[in-house]
Protein backbone atom coordinates (compact mmCIF):
# COMPACT_ATOMS: atom_id res chain seq x y z
CA UNK A 1 0.00 0.00 0.00
CA UNK A 2 1.20 3.25 1.16
CA UNK A 3 4.92 1.22 1.51
CA UNK A 4 6.15 2.02 -1.71
CA UNK A 5 9.55 1.17 -2.09
CA UNK A 6 11.06 4.16 -3.02
CA UNK A 7 15.22 4.79 -4.75
CA UNK A 8 17.69 5.13 -1.71
CA UNK A 9 15.51 4.76 1.12
CA UNK A 10 16.29 0.94 2.54
CA UNK A 11 13.07 -1.10 3.11
CA UNK A 12 12.22 -2.54 6.09
CA UNK A 13 12.55 -6.80 4.89
CA UNK A 14 11.10 -9.64 5.14
CA UNK A 15 12.37 -13.21 5.54
CA UNK A 16 9.60 -14.79 2.84
CA UNK A 17 11.29 -18.08 2.25
CA UNK A 18 11.80 -18.40 6.30
CA UNK A 19 8.60 -16.97 6.93
CA UNK A 20 6.46 -19.63 4.81
CA UNK A 21 7.61 -22.40 7.27
CA UNK A 22 5.60 -21.31 9.48
CA UNK A 23 2.40 -21.68 7.72
CA UNK A 24 2.50 -25.69 8.14
CA UNK A 25 -0.35 -25.89 5.04
CA UNK A 26 1.87 -24.24 2.23
CA UNK A 27 4.25 -27.28 2.57
CA UNK A 28 0.97 -29.06 1.35
CA UNK A 29 0.50 -30.05 -2.82
CA UNK A 30 -2.22 -29.51 -4.68
CA UNK A 31 -2.30 -32.10 -7.36
CA UNK A 32 0.87 -33.57 -7.22
CA UNK A 33 1.95 -29.54 -8.00
CA UNK A 34 3.11 -26.98 -5.56
CA UNK A 35 0.52 -25.44 -3.70
CA UNK A 36 0.31 -21.50 -4.79
CA UNK A 37 -2.54 -20.17 -2.40
CA UNK A 38 -3.92 -16.45 -4.17
CA UNK A 39 -7.04 -16.94 -2.20
CA UNK A 40 -5.97 -14.99 0.99
CA UNK A 41 -8.55 -12.13 0.56
CA UNK A 42 -11.25 -14.78 0.88
CA UNK A 43 -9.28 -16.16 4.06
CA UNK A 44 -5.97 -16.03 5.13
CA UNK A 45 -3.43 -19.30 5.77
CA UNK A 46 -2.75 -19.28 9.66
CA UNK A 47 1.25 -19.40 11.46
CA UNK A 48 1.87 -21.70 13.77
CA UNK A 49 2.10 -19.49 16.14
CA UNK A 50 -1.57 -19.11 16.54
CA UNK A 51 -2.73 -22.89 15.95
CA UNK A 52 -0.02 -23.29 18.59
CA UNK A 53 -1.59 -20.47 21.26
CA UNK A 54 -4.68 -22.18 20.67
CA UNK A 55 -3.97 -25.33 20.84
CA UNK A 56 -2.09 -24.26 24.23
CA UNK A 57 -4.97 -22.55 25.21
CA UNK A 58 -6.61 -26.12 25.18
CA UNK A 59 -4.46 -27.88 26.49
CA UNK A 60 -3.38 -25.93 29.47
CA UNK A 61 -5.44 -22.55 30.40
CA UNK A 62 -9.19 -23.23 29.32
CA UNK A 63 -12.31 -22.48 31.15
CA UNK A 64 -15.11 -20.31 30.91
CA UNK A 65 -14.12 -16.28 30.78
CA UNK A 66 -15.11 -14.03 33.73
CA UNK A 67 -17.37 -15.83 35.98
CA UNK A 68 -14.46 -17.99 37.54
CA UNK A 69 -13.09 -17.99 40.65
CA UNK A 70 -10.10 -20.75 40.06
CA UNK A 71 -7.19 -20.71 38.48
CA UNK A 72 -8.07 -21.78 35.21
CA UNK A 73 -10.50 -19.22 34.59
CA UNK A 74 -8.63 -16.72 35.34
CA UNK A 75 -5.92 -17.83 33.17
CA UNK A 76 -8.15 -17.79 30.11
CA UNK A 77 -9.56 -14.80 30.82
CA UNK A 78 -6.52 -12.86 31.38
CA UNK A 79 -5.04 -14.51 27.75
CA UNK A 80 -8.94 -13.80 26.27
CA UNK A 81 -8.64 -9.92 27.67
CA UNK A 82 -5.06 -9.49 26.35
CA UNK A 83 -5.80 -10.25 23.14
CA UNK A 84 -8.16 -7.77 23.47
CA UNK A 85 -5.33 -5.33 24.42
CA UNK A 86 -3.62 -6.38 21.56
CA UNK A 87 -6.30 -5.35 19.10
CA UNK A 88 -6.31 -2.19 20.70
CA UNK A 89 -2.66 -1.54 20.09
CA UNK A 90 -3.06 -2.82 16.31
CA UNK A 91 -5.99 -0.48 15.48
CA UNK A 92 -4.00 2.04 18.25
CA UNK A 93 -7.57 2.59 19.52
CA UNK A 94 -7.64 4.57 22.85
CA UNK A 95 -7.96 1.81 25.17
CA UNK A 96 -9.42 -2.31 25.04
CA UNK A 97 -12.74 -1.06 26.59
CA UNK A 98 -13.58 0.13 22.96
CA UNK A 99 -12.49 -3.09 21.04
CA UNK A 100 -16.14 -5.34 20.96
CA UNK A 101 -14.95 -9.12 19.85
CA UNK A 102 -17.78 -10.24 17.53
CA UNK A 103 -18.46 -13.49 15.31
CA UNK A 104 -16.84 -11.82 11.99
CA UNK A 105 -16.97 -9.14 10.06
CA UNK A 106 -20.52 -9.29 8.94
CA UNK A 107 -21.65 -9.97 12.79
CA UNK A 108 -20.06 -6.69 13.51
CA UNK A 109 -21.69 -4.49 11.08
CA UNK A 110 -25.01 -6.04 12.11
CA UNK A 111 -24.54 -5.15 15.43
CA UNK A 112 -23.84 -1.54 14.62
CA UNK A 113 -26.83 -1.77 12.13
CA UNK A 114 -29.54 -2.99 14.67
CA UNK A 115 -28.26 -0.65 17.66
CA UNK A 116 -28.26 2.54 15.46
CA UNK A 117 -31.35 1.80 14.21
CA UNK A 118 -32.47 1.40 17.98
CA UNK A 119 -31.05 4.85 19.07
CA UNK A 120 -31.29 7.06 15.30
CA UNK A 121 -32.00 5.91 12.33
CA UNK A 122 -35.47 6.59 11.99
CA UNK A 123 -37.85 7.30 8.81
CA UNK A 124 -36.28 8.97 5.79
CA UNK A 125 -32.74 9.32 7.75
CA UNK A 126 -29.96 8.50 5.07
CA UNK A 127 -27.00 6.08 5.10
CA UNK A 128 -24.26 6.89 2.82
CA UNK A 129 -22.41 3.99 1.25
CA UNK A 130 -20.16 3.31 -1.91
CA UNK A 131 -20.60 1.04 -4.73
CA UNK A 132 -17.78 -0.93 -3.89
CA UNK A 133 -18.92 -2.59 -0.47
CA UNK A 134 -19.07 -5.94 0.38
CA UNK A 135 -22.67 -7.27 1.20
CA UNK A 136 -21.72 -7.40 4.50
CA UNK A 137 -21.70 -3.48 4.53
CA UNK A 138 -24.43 -3.25 2.44
CA UNK A 139 -27.07 -5.63 3.63
CA UNK A 140 -27.56 -4.96 7.48
CA UNK A 141 -28.25 -1.20 5.75
CA UNK A 142 -31.10 -2.55 3.54
CA UNK A 143 -32.31 -4.72 7.14
CA UNK A 144 -32.64 -0.57 8.04
CA UNK A 145 -34.18 0.18 5.07
CA UNK A 146 -36.63 -2.19 5.46
CA UNK A 147 -37.39 -2.12 8.66
CA UNK A 148 -37.59 1.57 9.77
CA UNK A 149 -37.50 3.25 6.35
CA UNK A 150 -34.19 4.24 6.00
CA UNK A 151 -32.54 5.72 2.94
CA UNK A 152 -30.02 4.24 1.36
CA UNK A 153 -27.32 6.78 -0.83
CA UNK A 154 -24.18 5.43 -3.31
CA UNK A 155 -20.90 7.28 -3.98
CA UNK A 156 -20.25 6.17 -7.42
CA UNK A 157 -16.41 4.65 -7.79
CA UNK A 158 -14.29 4.79 -10.68
CA UNK A 159 -12.87 1.61 -12.19
CA UNK A 160 -10.11 1.58 -10.18
CA UNK A 161 -12.07 1.91 -6.93
CA UNK A 162 -11.42 5.43 -6.35
CA UNK A 163 -14.08 8.14 -4.51
CA UNK A 164 -14.50 11.39 -6.05
CA UNK A 165 -14.80 13.33 -2.95
CA UNK A 166 -16.56 15.87 -4.36
CA UNK A 167 -19.54 13.32 -5.23
CA UNK A 168 -19.37 12.48 -1.73
CA UNK A 169 -19.51 15.31 0.00
CA UNK A 170 -22.60 16.20 -2.84
CA UNK A 171 -24.61 12.96 -0.99
CA UNK A 172 -24.79 14.70 2.29
CA UNK A 173 -28.19 16.27 3.50
CA UNK A 174 -29.56 17.57 7.16
CA UNK A 175 -31.13 13.57 7.42
CA UNK A 176 -27.63 12.15 6.50
CA UNK A 177 -26.82 9.84 10.46
CA UNK A 178 -23.99 7.88 9.44
CA UNK A 179 -21.90 6.90 6.52
CA UNK A 180 -20.67 3.03 6.15
CA UNK A 181 -17.72 2.41 3.68
CA UNK A 182 -14.85 0.51 3.00
CA UNK A 183 -11.28 1.22 3.74
CA UNK A 184 -10.40 -1.10 1.07
CA UNK A 185 -11.84 -2.98 -1.71
CA UNK A 186 -11.86 -6.70 -1.75
CA UNK A 187 -12.44 -6.54 -5.24
CA UNK A 188 -10.08 -3.73 -6.23
CA UNK A 189 -7.67 -3.61 -3.85
CA UNK A 190 -8.04 0.25 -3.31
CA UNK A 191 -7.30 1.96 -0.21
CA UNK A 192 -9.96 5.10 0.44
CA UNK A 193 -8.80 8.31 1.84
CA UNK A 194 -10.32 7.26 5.46
CA UNK A 195 -9.16 10.45 7.21
CA UNK A 196 -10.57 12.79 4.36
CA UNK A 197 -13.83 10.67 4.50
CA UNK A 198 -14.34 10.68 8.40
CA UNK A 199 -13.60 14.56 8.28
CA UNK A 200 -16.56 15.27 6.12
CA UNK A 201 -18.63 12.62 7.72
CA UNK A 202 -18.33 14.81 11.00
CA UNK A 203 -18.47 18.01 9.43
CA UNK A 204 -22.45 17.06 8.36
CA UNK A 205 -22.82 15.77 11.68
CA UNK A 206 -23.20 11.92 10.73
CA UNK A 207 -21.05 9.13 12.01
CA UNK A 208 -18.68 7.11 10.26
CA UNK A 209 -17.80 3.42 10.59
CA UNK A 210 -15.10 1.90 8.39
CA UNK A 211 -15.26 -1.80 6.73
CA UNK A 212 -11.57 -3.07 7.54
CA UNK A 213 -11.69 -6.36 6.84
CA UNK A 214 -9.30 -5.63 3.86
CA UNK A 215 -6.94 -2.30 5.09
CA UNK A 216 -6.52 -4.51 8.57
CA UNK A 217 -4.25 -6.89 6.87
CA UNK A 218 -2.52 -5.30 4.75
CA UNK A 219 -0.96 -1.76 6.22
CA UNK A 220 -1.07 0.34 9.52
CA UNK A 221 -4.36 1.04 11.08
CA UNK A 222 -4.84 3.57 12.85
CA UNK A 223 -8.37 4.83 14.38
CA UNK A 224 -7.45 7.35 16.41
CA UNK A 225 -5.77 9.14 13.25
CA UNK A 226 -8.89 8.67 11.01
CA UNK A 227 -11.05 9.59 13.82
CA UNK A 228 -13.71 7.09 12.95
CA UNK A 229 -16.71 6.25 15.23
CA UNK A 230 -16.44 2.39 14.40
CA UNK A 231 -13.88 0.05 12.38
CA UNK A 232 -14.47 -3.65 11.43
CA UNK A 233 -12.19 -5.84 10.89
CA UNK A 234 -12.18 -9.94 10.89
CA UNK A 235 -9.87 -12.53 12.10
CA UNK A 236 -9.51 -14.85 9.61
CA UNK A 237 -8.34 -12.61 7.35
CA UNK A 238 -5.62 -11.16 9.35
CA UNK A 239 -4.29 -14.94 9.96
CA UNK A 240 -6.48 -15.78 12.35
CA UNK A 241 -9.15 -18.20 13.29
CA UNK A 242 -12.59 -18.40 11.64
CA UNK A 243 -15.40 -17.20 14.42
CA UNK A 244 -13.89 -14.10 15.36
CA UNK A 245 -14.23 -10.47 14.38
CA UNK A 246 -13.54 -6.95 16.12
CA UNK A 247 -15.56 -3.88 16.31
CA UNK A 248 -13.95 -1.02 17.73
CA UNK A 249 -16.19 2.15 18.57
CA UNK A 250 -14.92 5.31 20.02
CA UNK A 251 -16.01 5.18 23.81
CA UNK A 252 -18.45 8.16 23.69
CA UNK A 253 -20.71 6.47 20.78
CA UNK A 254 -20.42 3.00 22.84
CA UNK A 255 -21.62 4.58 25.50
CA UNK A 256 -24.64 5.74 24.07
CA UNK A 257 -25.52 2.44 22.27
CA UNK A 258 -27.98 0.02 23.39
CA UNK A 259 -27.05 -4.13 23.04
CA UNK A 260 -27.64 -5.79 19.97
CA UNK A 261 -28.18 -9.66 21.37
CA UNK A 262 -28.98 -10.51 24.99
CA UNK A 263 -27.99 -12.80 27.25
CA UNK A 264 -25.46 -13.40 30.27
CA UNK A 265 -22.24 -11.34 30.04
CA UNK A 266 -23.96 -8.76 29.04
CA UNK A 267 -25.90 -7.74 32.25
CA UNK A 268 -25.68 -5.43 35.46
CA UNK A 269 -29.03 -6.89 36.92
CA UNK A 270 -31.59 -9.06 36.07
CA UNK A 271 -34.74 -9.14 37.89
CA UNK A 272 -38.22 -10.84 36.78
CA UNK A 273 -39.36 -7.36 35.46
CA UNK A 274 -36.32 -5.49 34.79
CA UNK A 275 -33.01 -5.61 33.47
CA UNK A 276 -29.83 -3.07 33.47
CA UNK A 277 -26.81 -3.57 31.26
CA UNK A 278 -23.13 -3.89 31.43
CA UNK A 279 -20.77 -1.38 30.23
CA UNK A 280 -18.98 -1.72 26.89
CA UNK A 281 -17.16 -3.72 25.56
CA UNK A 282 -19.31 -6.36 27.23
CA UNK A 283 -22.76 -4.88 26.80
CA UNK A 284 -22.20 -6.28 23.42
CA UNK A 285 -20.47 -9.72 24.28
CA UNK A 286 -23.57 -11.80 25.10
CA UNK A 287 -22.87 -15.55 26.09
CA UNK A 288 -19.85 -16.93 26.50
CA UNK A 289 -17.35 -15.09 23.81
CA UNK A 290 -14.95 -17.11 21.25
CA UNK A 291 -12.13 -17.88 23.63
CA UNK A 292 -9.82 -19.44 21.86
CA UNK A 293 -10.81 -17.41 18.56
CA UNK A 294 -9.64 -14.46 20.53
CA UNK A 295 -7.04 -15.60 21.65
CA UNK A 296 -5.76 -17.30 18.35
CA UNK A 297 -6.74 -13.67 16.96
CA UNK A 298 -4.22 -12.21 19.71
CA UNK A 299 -1.67 -14.91 18.29
CA UNK A 300 -1.87 -13.92 14.63
CA UNK A 301 -2.26 -9.67 15.40
CA UNK A 302 1.34 -10.12 17.72
CA UNK A 303 2.62 -12.16 15.10
CA UNK A 304 1.90 -9.56 12.44
CA UNK A 305 3.38 -6.80 14.47
CA UNK A 306 6.75 -9.00 15.17
CA UNK A 307 7.43 -9.33 11.57
CA UNK A 308 6.65 -5.64 11.04
CA UNK A 309 3.47 -4.64 9.54
CA UNK A 310 5.59 -1.90 7.05
CA UNK A 311 7.84 -4.96 6.09
CA UNK A 312 4.56 -7.26 5.39
CA UNK A 313 3.16 -4.17 2.95
CA UNK A 314 6.11 -2.94 1.42
CA UNK A 315 6.95 -7.12 0.34
CA UNK A 316 3.32 -6.84 -0.94
CA UNK A 317 3.74 -3.66 -2.83
CA UNK A 318 6.21 -5.70 -4.86
CA UNK A 319 4.64 -8.45 -5.17
CA UNK A 320 1.68 -6.01 -6.67
CA UNK A 321 3.76 -4.19 -8.68
CA UNK A 322 5.28 -7.19 -9.99
CA UNK A 323 1.65 -8.98 -11.21
CA UNK A 324 0.40 -5.93 -12.74
CA UNK A 325 3.61 -5.83 -14.44
CA UNK A 326 3.52 -9.40 -15.64
CA UNK A 327 -0.45 -9.23 -16.27
CA UNK A 328 0.03 -6.07 -18.70
CA UNK A 329 2.20 -8.39 -21.09
CA UNK A 330 -0.81 -10.60 -21.32
CA UNK A 331 -2.89 -9.30 -24.42
CA UNK A 332 -5.92 -11.65 -23.17
CA UNK A 333 -5.68 -10.50 -19.52
CA UNK A 334 -8.37 -7.04 -18.27
CA UNK A 335 -7.40 -6.26 -14.86
CA UNK A 336 -10.49 -4.26 -12.79
CA UNK A 337 -8.00 -1.97 -10.62
CA UNK A 338 -5.16 0.33 -10.83
CA UNK A 339 -5.39 2.77 -8.00
CA UNK A 340 -2.70 3.77 -6.75
CA UNK A 341 -2.74 2.84 -3.59
CA UNK A 342 -3.50 -0.48 -3.70
CA UNK A 343 -3.26 -3.83 -2.28
CA UNK A 344 -2.03 -6.87 -4.40
CA UNK A 345 -5.84 -8.35 -4.38
CA UNK A 346 -6.19 -8.61 -8.44
CA UNK A 347 -9.72 -9.14 -10.14
CA UNK A 348 -9.40 -9.94 -13.71
CA UNK A 349 -10.83 -11.46 -17.03
CA UNK A 350 -9.49 -13.73 -19.63
CA UNK A 351 -10.88 -12.74 -22.64
CA UNK A 352 -13.56 -15.43 -23.69
CA UNK A 353 -13.35 -17.41 -20.56
CA UNK A 354 -16.00 -17.57 -17.55
CA UNK A 355 -14.01 -16.86 -14.63
CA UNK A 356 -15.31 -19.97 -13.28
CA UNK A 357 -13.80 -21.83 -15.88
CA UNK A 358 -9.89 -19.79 -15.43
CA UNK A 359 -10.37 -21.11 -11.80
CA UNK A 360 -11.00 -24.03 -12.61
CA UNK A 361 -8.14 -24.65 -14.97
CA UNK A 362 -5.65 -23.00 -12.85
CA UNK A 363 -6.59 -24.81 -10.03
CA UNK A 364 -5.64 -28.30 -11.59
CA UNK A 365 -1.77 -26.45 -12.26
CA UNK A 366 -1.73 -25.61 -8.48
CA UNK A 367 -2.93 -22.40 -8.36
CA UNK A 368 -5.82 -21.26 -6.20
CA UNK A 369 -7.54 -17.99 -7.44
CA UNK A 370 -11.15 -17.28 -6.78
CA UNK A 371 -14.15 -16.59 -9.19
CA UNK A 372 -17.51 -15.11 -8.75
CA UNK A 373 -18.91 -11.33 -7.60
CA UNK A 374 -16.72 -11.25 -4.38
CA UNK A 375 -19.98 -10.29 -2.10
CA UNK A 376 -19.99 -7.39 -4.54
CA UNK A 377 -23.07 -7.62 -6.84
CA UNK A 378 -23.74 -3.32 -6.84
CA UNK A 379 -19.82 -3.15 -8.26
CA UNK A 380 -19.92 -6.38 -10.46
CA UNK A 381 -22.89 -4.67 -12.02
CA UNK A 382 -21.02 -1.34 -11.83
CA UNK A 383 -17.95 -2.55 -14.05
CA UNK A 384 -20.42 -4.16 -16.28
CA UNK A 385 -19.76 -7.64 -15.53
CA UNK A 386 -21.31 -10.70 -13.77
CA UNK A 387 -18.27 -11.81 -12.27
CA UNK A 388 -14.56 -11.54 -12.04
CA UNK A 389 -11.30 -13.57 -11.04
CA UNK A 390 -9.53 -12.64 -8.60
CA UNK A 391 -5.89 -13.76 -7.39
CA UNK A 392 -5.41 -12.04 -3.91
CA UNK A 393 -1.68 -12.00 -2.05
CA UNK A 394 -0.19 -12.16 1.28
CA UNK A 395 3.29 -11.87 3.75
CA UNK A 396 3.70 -15.45 2.50
CA UNK A 397 3.26 -15.61 -1.42
CA UNK A 398 6.17 -15.01 -3.36
CA UNK A 399 7.50 -14.05 -6.97
CA UNK A 400 7.99 -17.49 -8.22
CA UNK A 401 4.39 -18.23 -7.70
CA UNK A 402 3.03 -14.73 -9.81
CA UNK A 403 5.20 -17.06 -12.25
CA UNK A 404 2.90 -19.99 -12.18
CA UNK A 405 -0.28 -17.89 -12.03
CA UNK A 406 1.16 -16.53 -15.53
CA UNK A 407 2.12 -19.67 -16.75
CA UNK A 408 -1.18 -21.00 -15.96
CA UNK A 409 -2.90 -18.31 -17.13
CA UNK A 410 -0.83 -18.50 -20.92
CA UNK A 411 -2.10 -22.20 -20.71
CA UNK A 412 -5.87 -21.55 -19.53
CA UNK A 413 -5.90 -18.90 -22.73
CA UNK A 414 -4.02 -21.70 -24.81
CA UNK A 415 -7.51 -24.26 -23.48
CA UNK A 416 -10.09 -22.16 -24.50
CA UNK A 417 -8.99 -20.32 -27.11
C1 LIG B 1 -14.51 -10.73 4.18
C2 LIG B 1 -15.07 -9.38 4.16
C3 LIG B 1 -16.19 -9.06 4.93
C4 LIG B 1 -16.93 -10.08 5.78
O1 LIG B 1 -16.18 -10.54 6.85
P1 LIG B 1 -16.54 -11.97 7.51
O2 LIG B 1 -15.66 -12.04 8.69
O3 LIG B 1 -16.20 -13.00 6.48
O4 LIG B 1 -17.97 -11.97 7.87
C5 LIG B 1 -16.64 -7.77 4.88
N1 LIG B 1 -16.04 -6.84 4.12
C6 LIG B 1 -14.97 -7.11 3.38
C7 LIG B 1 -14.32 -6.01 2.58
C8 LIG B 1 -14.45 -8.38 3.37
O5 LIG B 1 -13.38 -8.65 2.60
Amino acid sequence: MSADPQKNIPQPSLDVDALREEFPILEREAYGKPLVYLDSAASAQKPRAVIDAMSHAMEHSYANVHRGLHLLSNEATTAFEGARKTAARFLNAGSPDEIIFTSGGTDAFNLVSYALGVTEINEGDEIILSLMEHHSNIVPWHLLRERKGAVLKWVDVSEDGEIDLDAYRALFSARTKLVAISHMSNVLGALTPAKELATIAHAHGAKILFDGCQAGVHGRVDVRDIDCDFYVTTGHKLYGPTGIGVLYGKKSVLDQLPPFKGGGEMIDLVTTDQVTYNDPPHRFEAGTPPILEAIGLGAALSWMEAKGIDAIAAHEARLRDHVLEELAKLNFVRVYGRAADKAPIIAFAVEGAHPHDVSAILDRTGVAVRAGHHCAQPLMKHLGVTATSRASFAAYNTHEEIDALIAGLMKTHQMLS
